[in-house]
């Protein structure tokens, strides 16, 4: 269907008609293809953003749309109350793929941290022997896993929180990075350590080498189970197919969502072995869209194209290079520059005036990138981008921050 609203037109419109629960670039994008994108008025731009990495292999993949097309003329949602031929095949390979016994499939990444919390909780006092009730959960400050009541409770963002008391209880926030915290707050009713393995929304924070191996450590040693939220991280991300192999370790529980999709279709879930996974019994957890065939056949799209096509091993060469050449602009506004592969964070100083105008600046030369909290900008773009593209970026990145 062509449209025939301009963009100030559809800027009105969603303004008048939608919740304003979004403050997004004025960019009415109504086209795309890998990294790129076009809005209304066929302006080109470079997406720096990939949908908060949930495009991680590219706008329209195109064995992906074949993959939704196709599922789409047979059969798209039977619910769980039936079976369906998709299910069975994309548990298998995501379970091969991530090396994990058995994964439980949702739609939203928020909907999959509450399932990872579920578990953990009946994980404790079905096999801890955690007393009903008092099963507590270590999360950390800065954290960002989704919206819903109980998660936004132990936010550390007022904003996320203000208003929509009273929370869910049961979680102690620690600063983030600090093992030692995380050590001496466990008790005996301890049940689960939740963590990003780098932290997104919180400003892409990188935490000490040596840290998830640190807390692996005293996972195992208190009984406590290891919970990575993978959402943002994985599936190439940070130039590995999951942030926690930079350390080497394997969690009880991992967290995914957003690539899953391949940037079509919602679809989230957690991977885990019997002993956490075995605590679901028929009736216990369920989603009426969850492991839907339609998402399925997607999302086997989505982990055959990640992998086949090289775009692990891209995020690391290019996430390297790109990294090194941003190191170079030595720009006044810089602060600091940190991430992993394809996931960088740029920090300016206080005195810049905040990430925000320099987005704005950014997308006047054809860049689309978003500002985290309110000094980073966060440069995080599809994986299949190519060298090429990163020059050409680079050029116009140099030119804003000079
Ligand atoms: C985006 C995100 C979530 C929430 O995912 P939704 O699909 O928006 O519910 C949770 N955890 C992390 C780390 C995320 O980046």
């Amino acid at each position: 269907m062509t449209t025939t609203y301009s963009a100030a037109d559809l800027i009105r419109l969603e303004e008048a008609y939608g919740a304003h629960n979004y403050h997004p670039l004025d960019v009415v994008i109504s086209r795309a293809r890998g990294v790129w994108v076009w809005d209304v008025e066929g302006k080109k731009y470079l997406d720096f953003l990939a949908a908060y990495s949930a495009v991680n292999q590219g706008h329209c993949h195109p064995r992906i749309v074949a993959a939704l097309k196709e599922q789409a003329d047979r059969v798209t949602l039977t619910s769980r109350a039936f079976r369906n031929d998709q299910l069975g095949p994309f548990c298998q390979q995501i379970c091969q793929l991530a090396s994990y016994a058995r994964f439980l499939p949702m739609n939203t990444g928020a909907e999959a941290v509450e399932t990872a919390i579920k578990a953990a909780r009946k994980w404790g006092t079905t096999v801890k022997g955690v007393e009903e009730d008092r099963g507590e959960i270590l999360v950390f400050a800065g954290n960002f896993h989704g919206r819903t009541t109980t998660i936004v409770g132990f936010s550390t963002e007022a904003q996320y929180r203000q208003g929509f008391g009273p929370f869910t209880p049961g979680f102690k926030i620690l600063p983030y990075g600090d093992a030692a915290a995380v050590e001496a707050a466990i008790t005996p009713n301890t049940v689960g350590i939740l963590v990003e393995p780098i932290q997104g929304e919180g400003g892409i924070i990188v935490p000490p080498e040596g840290y998830l191996r640190r807390l692996r450590e005293l996972a195992t040693a208190r009984r406590v189970l290891l919970i990575v939220d993978e959402i943002q991280s994985g599936l190439g991300r940070t130039g590995k197919l999951f942030a926690f192999q930079h350390e080497g370790i394997r969690p009880d529980v991992v967290i995914v969502g957003k690539a899953l999709g391949g940037g079509c279709v919602p679809i989230s879930g957690i991977l885990a072995d019997d002993e956490v996974m075995g605590v679901f019994h028929p009736g216990d957890h369920g989603s009426t869209f969850g492991g839907n065939p339609l998402a399925c056949a997607v999302a086997r799209a989505a982990l055959q194209v990640l992998v086949e096509e090289g775009m692990v091993e891209n995020s690391a060469r290019l996430g390297e290079y790109f990294m090194e050449r941003l190191r170079q602009l030595r720009s006044p506004h810089v602060r600091e520059i940190r991430g992993k592969g394809l996931w960088i964070g740029v920090e300016l100083h206080p005195e810049a005036g905040g990430a925000r105008r320099f987005c704005e600046a950014l997308q006047q030369e054809g860049l689309l990138c978003k500002e985290t909290h309110v000094n980073t900008i966060r440069l995080a773009p599809p994986l299949v981008i190519t060298r090429e593209e990163i020059d050409w970026a680079l050029e116009r990145i140099a030119k804003v921050l000079a």
